[in-house]
């Protein structure tokens, strides 16, 4: 099977190459096609030569001697620059990782889609923003989704009759300030809002637990891989993060998929998919050990990502845009200290809202409008934080 990885230096990527390597008795045989990465050479340069991948993409162009010096006397093909990437995603392969981080993962996750590959998706933000072209693209080219998102990997495993689903169950931990007070997270430093309890991330995706907006995200996402509404698609806080979610049938019956949080398993059956494959090395679940599981209802006035992205969800494929957007302008504003943890979720609300009252919160009909609409949040965000755009 012949995969390519995209965003291969970060945690997503790393588990996969992981995964790659170990080619264990039983399990498929894979063929590393091209790696991406956005800056860090050296870790992509070895991470080409170990999986002795055919092609290896930096994002930053400017790191194109570096990188082609640390492959010199190696097979890897080198490329360099936005348009590499792209390559990356469109050289022939089974299944495309699409495993880079917010919107600047969409041009080369379309890629891949277009080429018709499996495409194994942890890049959220693309189907947050593009759920429906990407739908559109994948239905002409023949591509099929995969959610390796660990939610909605789980529903995907479950979910044998979509025909009688009653509700989506998604389950949250609650990330590092489940238990703080609003007051508490409004002093809250980068560091703490990057410590999440349970999985090991990336830094966007953890500050993302920690409003819970990555929540947010994942509904818009459900909603885009399941055709569920978001009135049918309810959160439930659970800390352990044991069970990764559930769908509740209209017979009664509510069916889960459990494991310990190592994305290493939502990102085999990804692979694997319509088989599965051993994942030696991975701690075990054990449920004796454990003792008891916890749930409750998420508390909206602490977390108010979640009812944005709600709102987003119900008003249509440019909120959904400018929700992510403006997420991701302040997140990086709040890791690089310019601004305050709450606000990260107060810009997201503001920018949906005046989307919305612009009248521009139904679904783009291109690519271009998307990257339009995005650009356009992002400076205003910047200009509410005082940096340049
Ligand atoms: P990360 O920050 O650890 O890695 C991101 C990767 O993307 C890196 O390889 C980086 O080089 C690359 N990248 C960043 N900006 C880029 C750009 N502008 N152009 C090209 N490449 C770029 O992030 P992560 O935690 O691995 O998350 C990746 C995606 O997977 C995100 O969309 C996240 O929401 C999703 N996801 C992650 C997890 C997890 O456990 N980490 C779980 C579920 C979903
Ligand atoms: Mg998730």
């Amino acid at each position: 099977m012949r995969v390519s990885v995209l965003g291969a230096t970060g945690s997503i990527g790393v588990s996969t190459l992981d995964i790659l390597s170990n080619q264990s008795p039983g399990g498929p045989r894979f063929q590393t096609v091209a790696l991406t990465a956005h800056s860090r050479v050296d870790e992509l340069a070895r991470a080409a030569l170990a999986s002795r991948a055919e092609f290896a993409a930096i994002a930053d162009p400017t790191r194109y001697q570096e990188l082609k010096s640390a492959l010199a006397g190696s097979d890897v093909e080198v490329g360099a620059g936005a348009g590499a990437v792209v390559e990356a995603a469109s050289r022939e392969a089974d299944c495309v990782v699409a495993a880079i981080v917010g919107i600047a993962g969409l041009p080369s996750t379309l890629e891949a889609v277009r080429q018709g590959a499996r495409v194994a998706l942890a890049n959220k933000e693309s189907l947050v923003c593009a759920g429906d072209l990407l739908k559109r693209e994948a239905r002409t080219s023949g591509a099929k989704l995969l959610p390796v998102d660990s939610e909605h990997n789980a529903i995907f495993q479950v979910l044998d009759r979509p025909d009688r689903v009653e509700k989506l169950i998604l389950t949250a931990s609650g990330g590092p300030f489940r238990d703080w007070s609003l007051e508490q997270m409004s002093r809250a430093s980068p560091e703490e809002a990057r410590k999440h309890p349970n999985w090991l991330m990336g830094a966007k995706i953890s500050v993302d637990c920690a409003t819970m907006m990555n929540k947010g995200l994942e509904l818009i996402e459900a909603v885009q891989l399941f055709d569920v509404p978001e009135d049918r698609i309810d959160i439930l806080i659970h800390p352990q993060s044991i069970i990764h979610s559930l769908v509740a049938y209209d017979d009664g019956s509510v069916l889960a998929q459990l494991g310990m949080p190592d994305m290493r398993t939502p990102i085999s059956f990804a692979l694997s998919w319509p088989d599965r494959m051993p994942v030696p090395g991975l701690e075990r679940l054990d449920l004796a050990k454990i003792g008891r599981l916890d749930f409750h209802a998420p508390d909206p006035a602490r977390f108010p990502a979640l009812s944005f992205a709600r709102a987003a969800a119900a008003a249509g494929g440019g909120a959904c845009v400018a929700l992510n957007g403006a997420n991701e302008a302040a997140v990086e504003a709040f890791l690089n200290g310019r601004t305050d943890f709450l606000s990260i979720s107060r810009t997201a609300g503001d920018m949906l809202e005046e989307t919305i009252r612009e009248g521009r919160h139904a679904s783009p009909g291109s690519f271009e409008e998307i990257y339009d609409l995005d650009r356009q949040v992002r400076a205003r965000c910047c200009e509410r934080f005082g940096l340049s755009s």
